[in-house]
This record gives C-alpha cells, sequence and structure tokens, in this order.
C-alpha cells in the first residue's frame, strides 16, 4: 500500500495504535527468542492489563490447577500467543471504545471484531494448519482500518457510511478511495504490517472481505487464513444478529452462515455447538476487555434464519441441492490433498454426485489407500508433504493394481511444464487448480466413461473367453460324436480304422503283438424279420454291451456297422486273443435278452487275426478276420476261428 500517505496517517497521531504496552509486547513476542521473563518485565508496566492475563489464565477455560498469581506462571500457562492477543486487544479496545465519528458505530464494531476473534480461535480446530492464537489476532485486528478511518475523518467518515448505507462493498471502497485516497483494506494491512504481524495474516486481511467461498476460488489454492477469517467475520454476524444486535459494518452477511456450517462439514447439532463455544467465549473474552456482548444468543434462530436466508436463494449453490443419482456407475474415488479445506470440498463434490470417497492427507498415504482398495479414480493435488502427486502417479503406474486406476491430477494454473510431466508420470487427465466444480465433475464424468468401456471390454473379453470354451466342449463332443456309434454309444468304424491305424504303427515301433477279432451276429435279419426293426435295434445295443462287459483293460470295441463289431486287442497275441473270444462268445451266449416278443439270447461267430501272422497292414488284419467270420459262419456260427489252417473241412464244407 500507499506508504507514504500511511506515514502522514501515522504523523497525524491520530491512527489507533495499540498502548505502548501493547507494542512493547507485539515487538517482543515477534521475536525468534523472547523469554518469558522480558514479556513479564513489559506487562508488569501496566497493571490493568496484568490483572486481565491473571484472569483469564485462571478462568474456567483453563481451570482445574493451581490458581496462578504471576505473570511467569500465566504465560507459561495460556502461551505467549494468548498473552499477545489479550495485550493487544485491551490495550486497542481502552483507548478506541469511543470516539469523535458520530456515523461509526465503536461499540458494534468491537463486540463484532471480538466475536470474529473468538469464532476464528474456535473454527481454527478445522483449520490443522492455522494457530489458533494467530487467527484470535487477525480476526480481532482485520477490520481495524475502518476504525482508523473513523478516527482520523470522523465527519468525512460518516458521511461515506451514510453514502454508502444499504449498498455494497465495492460501493464502501469506492467511496472511501474517492474520500481519504485510500481505502479501510488497505489502511488494515499496512497498519497490521506496521506493528509486525506475521505477513500471512497480513495478506490473508487484505484478502478475505472480497474472498468468495461460493466461487470457483474455494476449493483448491484456497489460503486457509483467508477461508477463517472469512468464516469468522460471517459467523461472527450471524452471532450478534442472533443476539438481537445489529451486524458489524461489514459486507458479510448471516446469510453465508449456512455455507459456514457446510465448509465444515457438521450438522446441525454439532454447528450448534460450536456456536455455543464461540458464544460462551464472546462472553469471557467480552468481560475480559469490558466489551458488551448480548446476554441472550439465539443460535438456533441464527440457523433458522440463515436456512431461510439461503432458501431465498441469495446463496445459490450446487450443494444446496439434494445429492443427484450419479450419472453413470457410482465410482470408488480416492481424493487426496494436505489442504484440509480443501479436500473436504472434494469430499463434498464427489459425494454429492453420488460417488463413494476415501481420502489421504499425501502421497505416501495416498499410495498405501490405493493398493489396499483399488479405487477407480485418483484425484490428486500436485504439491504435497512426503510424496507429492507426480511421484504418486509414477508409483501407482509400476503396480499391478496402480495400472487399472485412472489418476486426475490437480495443478495450478497455467503451468504447462507441469501438465507435461504429469502425463509423462502417467497421469490420465488434469484439473487446473483452483478449479470449477462444473469443470471437475465433467472431468470426472469423462473419466467414468473412460472406466465404463474399459469395463464393458473386459466384460466382452471374459463372455469371449467363455464362448471360446464352449466352442471347445461342443467341438469335443461333435469330434466324439464323428466317431461314436449313435444306436450302441461304442466307438464307430471311422473311429476303429484311425484306432487301428495308431496302434498298427506303434505295435511296429515297440515290437509289440497285436490281434483284432471280428464278431458277427448270427442269423440277426431273422430277428428283425421276426421281431421288428425296433427289437432288432435293443438286441444290437444290448450284445454291445455285453462285449463291452466283457473286455478287458486296454481292449476296444467298435461297432463296424450293421450287425459287425470288431475288438482290438493291443499286446494280445493270436493264441491269447482266441482264448479272449472264445470267453466272449461264450457271455454272448449265455446273456438272456428279453424285450418286446423277444426271449433268448443270440450267438455270435469270430474271427480273430493277429498283425505277426498277416502282412502287416491294418487291411490285413481286417480282411482276415472278415474271412475267418466267414469260415466260423461255414462251419455252423456260434464259434471262434483264430487258425484257417485247423479248419480245412469246414471250409471244402
Ligand atoms: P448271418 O448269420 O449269416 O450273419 O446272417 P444275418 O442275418 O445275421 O446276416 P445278414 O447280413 O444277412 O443280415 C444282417 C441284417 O442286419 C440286415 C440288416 O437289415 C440288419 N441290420 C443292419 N443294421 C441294422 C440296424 O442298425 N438295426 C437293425 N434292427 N437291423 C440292422
Ligand atoms: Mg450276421
Ligand atoms: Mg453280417
Amino acid at each position: 500500500m500507499l506508504p507514504k500517505q500511511f506515514d502522514e496517517l501515522k504523523l497525524t497521531g491520530s491512527l489507533p495504535t495499540p498502548t505502548g504496552v501493547g507494542l512493547a509486547i507485539l515487538r517482543v513476542t515477534g521475536a525468534e527468542d523472547y523469554s518469558v521473563q522480558e514479556l513479564a518485565q513489559v506487562l508488569a508496566a501496566d497493571p490493568g492489563l496484568t490483572g486481565r492475563i491473571l484472569r483469564l489464565a485462571n478462568s474456567a477455560a483453563v481451570a482445574g490447577r493451581e490458581p496462578v498469581t504471576t505473570v511467569e506462571q500465566a504465560a507459561m500457562r495460556l502461551g505467549v500467543r494468548v498473552i499477545r492477543n489479550v495485550a493487544l486487544g485491551f490495550t486497542l479496545v481502552s483507548s478506541n471504545r469511543a470516539g469523535p465519528c458520530e456515523g461509526f458505530d465503536y461499540d458494534a464494531y468491537w463486540c463484532h471484531s471480538l466475536a470474529s476473534a473468538v469464532c476464528a480461535q474456535v473454527l481454527s480446530a478445522h483449520y490443522p494448519d492455522v494457530d489458533a492464537a494467530d487467527a484470535f489476532t487477525g480476526a480481532l485486528l482485520a477490520g481495524i482500518g475502518q476504525l482508523a478511518l473513523a478516527s482520523i475523518h470522523p465527519d468525512a467518515f460518516t458521511e461515506v457510511l451514510r453514502k454508502a448505507e444499504g449498498r455494497g462493498r465495492d460501493e464502501l471502497l469506492a467511496l472511501e478511495q474517492t474520500a481519504f485516497e485510500l481505502n479501510h483494506v488497505e489502511l488494515s494491512v499496512a497498519m497490521l504490517r506496521d506493528w509486525g504481524l506475521p505477513e500471512e495474516l497480513v495478506s490473508a486481511v487484505g484478502e478475505y472481505e472480497a474472498y468468495c467461498p461460493e466461487g470457483a476460488s474455494r476449493a483448491g489454492g484456497v489460503d486457509p487464513l483467508t477461508d477463517l477469517l472469512w468464516c469468522a467475520a460471517t459467523l461472527a454476524t450471524g452471532l450478534l444478529r442472533a443476539g438481537g444486535l445489529e451486524g458489524g459494518l461489514w459486507h458479510v452477511g448471516e446469510e453465508g452462515v449456512e455455507t459456514v456450517r457446510e465448509r465444515l462439514l457438521l450438522d446441525e447439532p454439532a454447528f450448534l455447538e460450536l456456536c455455543g463455544t464461540a458464544t460462551e467465549g464472546w462472553r469471557e473474552w467480552g468481560g475480559l476487555l469490558q466489551v458488551d456482548v448480548p446476554e441472550d444468543v439465539d443460535r438456533e434462530e441464527l440457523i433458522r434464519r440463515a436456512r431461510e436466508l439461503r432458501s431465498e436463494g441469495r446463496f445459490d449453490d450446487m450443494l444446496e441441492a439434494k445429492p443427484t443419482a450419479p450419472r453413470g456407475k457410482p465410482l470408488h474415488i480416492l481424493a487426496v490433498d494436505d489442504d484440509r479445506v480443501a479436500l473436504r470440498l472434494l469430499v463434498r463434490y464427489l459425494t454429492h454426485e453420488g460417488h463413494s470417497v476415501v481420502t489421504a492427507r499425501d502421497g505416501e498415504e495416498a499410495l498405501a489407500v490405493a493398493l489396499e482398495v483399488a479405487p477407480d479414480l485418483i484425484l490428486t493435488d500436485w504439491m504435497m508433504p512426503k510424496m507429492d502427486g507426480i511421484e504418486l502417479c509414477r508409483a501407482l503406474r509400476r503396480t499391478e493394481v496402480g495400472r487399472r486406476i485412472v489418476l486426475l491430477v490437480l495443478t495450478g494454473q497455467d503451468q504447462e511444464d507441469q501438465i507435461v510431466e504429469a502425463f509423462d508420470a502417467g497421469a490420465d487427465d488434469y484439473v487446473v487448480k483452483p478449479f470449477i466444480p462444473k469443470v471437475l465433475m465433467a472431468r470426472v464424468r469423462a473419466a467414468q466413461r473412460v472406466i465404463e468401456l474399459r469395463e464393458q471390454v473386459e466384460l466382452d473379453k471374459a463372455e469371449k473367453t467363455k464362448q471360446v470354451a464352449k466352442m471347445a466342449v461342443l467341438n469335443r463332443k461333435l469330434r466324439s460324436a464323428a466317431l461314436t456309434d449313435p444306436l450302441t454309444g461304442v466307438p464307430n468304424r471311422r473311429f476303429a480304422t484311425r484306432c487301428l491305424e495308431q496302434e498298427v504303427a506303434q505295435a511296429h515301433r515297440s515290437d509289440s503283438a497285436l490281434s483284432v477279432i471280428m464278431v458277427d451276429i448270427d442269423h440277426f435279419k431273422r430277428v428283425n424279420d421276426d421281431y421288428g426293426h425296433d427289437i432288432g435295434d435293443v438286441v444290437l445295443c444290448e450284445t454291445a454291451a455285453i462285449l463291452r462287459r466283457n473286455t478287458r483293460r486296454g481292449d476296444v470295441i467298435c461297432r463296424l456297422g450293421g450287425e459287425e463289431f470288431l475288438v482290438i486287442c493291443r499286446g494280445s497275441d493270436l493264441d491269447e486273443s482266441a482264448l479272449f473270444a472264445e470267453r466272449l462268445r461264450a457271455a454272448v451266449e449265455r446273456h438272456g435278452i428279453q424285450s418286446g416278443g423277444f426271449d433268448g439270447s443270440v450267438t455270435v461267430s469270430m474271427g480273430v487275426a493277429a498283425l505277426s501272422e498277416t502282412g502287416g497292414t491294418v487291411d490285413d488284419l481286417l480282411k482276415t478276420s472278415d474271412r475267418r467270420v466267414y469260415i466260423a459262419k461255414a462251419l455252423g456260427r456260434n464259434r471262434v476261428v483264430a487258425d484257417e489252417g485247423r479248419q480245412p473241412d469246414a471250409l471244402s464244407a
């Protein structure tokens, strides 16, 4: 700000300042290496202040211990920052309780400032990076520029306030500018800087009035002190009105109270409790600094009115609407940000859209959570302690779980290099901070579409695999159907031929025995003729079953066609197979069949042939065994022929 004008103002001697003791305390506590003794020495110069500090140290807020009697003890108990607050507040209030400016309500000003200070102190519990005492001091002094204007230019400021009545803050600032060539915000900043307050606090005081938590700046990149000061001033206005007093000279109205509640993610009972704590503190400090605080503060009324004002649409906000059903599949999202305020907002927006959200406060925590819960999507801040957003992306992309997660990175404005780095690290998309909620949600929906598509592809793939498996089964079935005789269920001629080819080759390779038994049912035509084709089928099936039941392990029984069967005997020579054939023949003859009018048994004629005695081919085997069946028939049927040489008579017969 304008140092020249400020220096001039200082020279007038009419700027409100803490008394010498107050300034001395600011100086002492501003130094890195102050000592409690030093502080006590300064305080001793002002008995009124010392008394108040002792009173506070022994008050209910810090009760339950031995009473303190010295400033040193009080400083130890309260902490030096609290001592500073008392000193500043007391010395400022006592010398500025009233003034010459008619249009300026000094009581309302102090009442509001004190309420803001206490609210800030209470709210600071929700802002992990903000010190409670800093919050108190900042809020107490945030409006000092107005007090200063009232002190320096009592008449002109009265005029300004009269003209600005019922108008917005911008008009007030413009009127101040015209009248004084500076406005109360600039003046506040210059004064606090002059008093040596921490720079973060000074800049937050310069920002908070224009701060709009409903706008795009709310999430991401929000300065917590600025946010806190806005919330504190808003809540203070609400408490003042709930106590039957007009608010301060603030643009911030109680409409925003509902916003404060939402920003803290508190339900109404919890918020009422917070208001209660603030009201008690307000009263306690009021007594300490001799500021009048309303007796009854109807906190429920405060909330009711805030909600009413809200519903009039003065504070339209997407959060006011009921949670909407998600437009796509609800996602499981991990939101990562070290800024608790920004994180809460992120969670609010996402859950509002129907997604389920888990959170992490830094990259390391995020990595652990991500690997455990495998979220669909991660929304991560860039700058974080321990592990930043980019390292998180890289680490995740190295893992199996992490490769499947859609990664959205929040980056600062105009940081093209960062964005390129983010994509290189494996990010899928980015959102510029401070983000515009609508844009963020659009990005999330785009991610949602990617996730849904991927899931569809995976489903299709699984379906395809299932189809392939089905086809394989079908193929196997078809293949076996092609090689199985449908009537009897035993392998068919095609199978018999293939099997024999393999067995012949194998027998040659391993020089092992192989023989076959050709089986033909005797007078089968008669069965058909006498009992019908269906009964003929039953007899075929029964015969096949009897043959199968009596074959040995390793033997294969096939139906060659009609009423002819073939038994392939692996590893058996002619004599072994002849003996075996005889057992089979007897079994068939013994087996009674009852079906329809048929009651009896059939007999079979068999020809046995071995690989060793033939030319050594499949064809030789089949022809020889067939010829021997023919011999068996000629010999009277129901018999086994294994050696044509032994049946010369029958053949010639
Ligand atoms: P042989 O003792 O000389 O073998 O006399 P056969 O009557 O058994 O021999 P033939 O070759 O003259 O007759 C076979 C009959 O088998 C002819 C055919 O109608 C019948 N047949 C062939 N396949 C089937 C079938 O699947 N079901 C039925 N029921 N009969 C069949
Ligand atoms: Mg026959
Ligand atoms: Mg036949």
